[in-house]
């Protein structure tokens, strides 16, 4: 999702509600987030502190519609405890724990006048055990018609979003059933994307899209609204909408065909699992181009038609980004959906095989250089951090919402890639430089699990400086790239866990990686190197201050002509020699992303 954009930072409001103490600690971190803070400065910075960081702020990460950023960065900083929803959502309880789905089949008509929706979704199922009942979801504000297996009514109970269905007799391990959900109503506009919107383009057309991450695929059709388990064989969307408009959705295209009663029938096939979130509806008076096959992946656009001379500019973009991920991590994994760029009134979002982009047809974020570095400008962001998705949050699904740096943080690491790949390592890490002023370290960027607590804007930036540490701690360019390739097919078309990403590191590299992981995903602080240096300036004393105890990552300094690889830990000083001068002696920032802190001894 392409959520930091419209996502000011705290220093975008008037007082950080951490108190002016962490926001000097904070802006120490930012100003010089590796490097050392001069002590001389530590006065003139404390004058300066709250100036620097609200104007560096602005320029980054500042988008019109204040308010309900505003709104927005309430929910991103903080840890909100969870509603009885969320935890009936984020919770994988017996009754969904019982079963595997196999497919979806959702039929559906959307009414643009009466903004009403109706349909029903067929859901197939493999019981993990004998049970009597399961639990689907669908938002209390729609209305459920009926449910029925083989045609047969059942009985259910609703609590908030979630469903209770119970069978007669009881269901058998190992057999497969389908469950019909029918349902009607009026699909409720809510958070930053709408999540199901009647909007109109500016000749009048109705124009209705789906953007549901964050709300939930409940909001609009009935599913097992969870990121654990996918349709394993995939869905079909029969979507029935006015004559005269297009629905382009997941998949492959199928067909359509005139109902005859003012109505026509679209027909898509996803061929793959999908997330729920992913699934989408865009409705509108789509114009539809196509590109040549990049390699086995087709391409289909479709744009608004004053807007199709642009998309066919600026969706060139796109075979290039397909070569660099490609590069990188191995063919685009949709190839019998195919891959869709969908122009869409809001920003993006990684629609499976069906990218939704709304960047206005230009480069950067909006037009904007968001990472303030002079490379954000060279591409656009949306198709290339939304694309970068279908690769990391869509063939690579986190199991829990918690666990959303795996797609945020692998994706934003993935721009860094794509800049490396186009113009080389330099500007690559002049761009993961450009993330750091967003990093906040306010809350670990995994919250609770089973909760559907929503990590914090950390998962993006400090997930992708995390990654790139990483790559500096094997310090082995050719064997990085064999490892993050094999990581990605290792667990290509699953949904997977923070601690199976850190065992399968741990089991590649040789290395004891769980105290790395940990300090960045499960602490709110990032490492720090603490440097001691005695009176006689002849040598360097360091270790770690770190939350977990075991962390002793190796990190290069002294001079950056000719680092030294220096092995920290946090239980003891360790003690290098100083042949230079102590200014010239630099911690490695731009490989490693840590704090520092100096110690002068008396006589200095
Ligand atoms: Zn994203």
């Amino acid at each position: 999702m392409g959520k930091p954009e419209q996502t000011p930072t705290r220093w975008g409001l008037p007082f950080p509600r951490s108190g002016p103490k962490s926001l000097l600690q904070r802006t120490l971190n930012q100003k010089y987030p590796g490097g050392r803070v001069p002590g001389t400065l530590l006065l003139a910075l404390l004058l300066t502190a709250t100036t620097h960081a609200q104007t560096s702020a602005q320029s980054a990460t500042t988008t019109p519609g204040s308010q309900a950023d505003q709104q927005r960065v309430q929910k991103l900083d903080t840890l909100k405890s969870p509603s009885k929803d969320d935890l009936l959502r984020g919770a994988y309880g017996p009754f969904r724990a019982n079963n595997d789905l196999l497919s979806y089949a959702l039929k559906l008509r959307v009414d643009p006048e009466a903004h009403f929706i109706k349909g029903t979704n067929t859901v197939r199922f493999r019981m993990l055990q004998d049970g009597d009942r399961i639990q689907l979801d669908l938002t209390p504000e729609l209305t459920i018609d009926s449910i029925t297996l083989n045609s047969k009514p059942l009985n259910y109970t609703r609590e908030e979003r979630a469903i209770y269905i119970d069978f007669p007799e009881p269901l058998h391990k190992d057999q497969t059933y389908a469950v019909a959900i029918a349902y009607s109503g009026h699909p409720v506009k809510q958070g930053r994307f709408g999540c199901f919107t009647f909007n109109h383009d500016a000749a009048g057309k109705p124009w209705i899209t789906t953007a549901c991450e964050e709300e939930g695929a409940s909001t609009w059709w009935p599913n097992k609204d969870q990121w654990r388990d996918e349709p394993q064989e995939g869905m079909t969307l029969t979507i029935q909408v006015p004559n005269g408009l297009t629905d382009v959705s997941n998949g492959r295209f199928e067909g359509s065909q005139d109902l005859g009663d003012g109505y026509t029938e679209w027909r898509w096939h996803v061929h793959y699992p999908i997330n729920n979130y992913d699934v989408a509806l865009n409705i509108g008076n789509y114009g539809h181009f196509t590109a040549p096959k990049h390699g086995e992946t087709t391409l289909d656009y479709y744009a608004l038609p004053e807007d199709l001379d642009k998309a066919k500019l600026q969706f060139g973009q796109v075979p290039e980004m397909l070569d660099a991920y490609e590069h990188y991590f191995g063919e685009y994994p949709f190839d019998e959906d195919g891959y869709k760029l969908i122009e869409v009134p809001y920003a993006g979002m990684e629609h499976q095989s069906a990218v939704a982009y709304g960047n206005h047809f230009t480069n950067g974020y909006y037009g904007r250089d968001w990472t303030g570095v002079g490379i954000s400008l060279k591409f656009d962001f949306i198709i290339i951090h939304e694309s970068g998705h279908e690769w990391f949050g869509n063939a690579i699904t986190a199991q829990d919402r918690a666990d959303m740096w795996i797609h945020e943080g692998w994706t934003t690491y993935l721009e860094t890639l794509y800049v490396e790949y186009r113009w080389g390592r330099a500007d690559a890490l002049r761009y993961t430089d450009g993330l750091k002023p967003k990093v906040q370290n306010q809350r670990p960027i995994i919250p609770p699990y089973n909760t559907n607590a929503e990590p914090p804007q950390d998962q993006y930036f400090k997930g992708a400086l995390m990654i790139n540490t990483l790559r500096s701690v094997i310090n082995d360019d050719p064997k990085w790239f064999a490892d993050i390739h094999d990581f990605y097919q290792a667990f290509k078309y699953q949904t997977i866990t923070t601690d199976q990403v850190i065992a399968w590191w741990n089991a590649r590299t040789g290395l004891n990686l769980t105290p790395f992981f940990n300090q960045y995903l499960r602490h709110a602080d990032i490492p720090r190197l603490e440097l001691r240096f005695p009176p006689d300036r002849k040598s360097v004393h360091y270790r770690w201050n770190a939350d977990e105890p075991a962390f002793a990552m190796p990190v290069n300094v002294g001079d950056p002509q000719h680092w030294t690889r220096i092995s920290p830990v946090t239980s003891e000083w360790r003690t290098m020699p100083l042949s230079g001068s102590i200014e010239d002696f630099k911690v490695d920032t731009d490989h490693f992303f840590v704090g520092t802190k100096e110690i002068m001894q008396a006589g200095q």
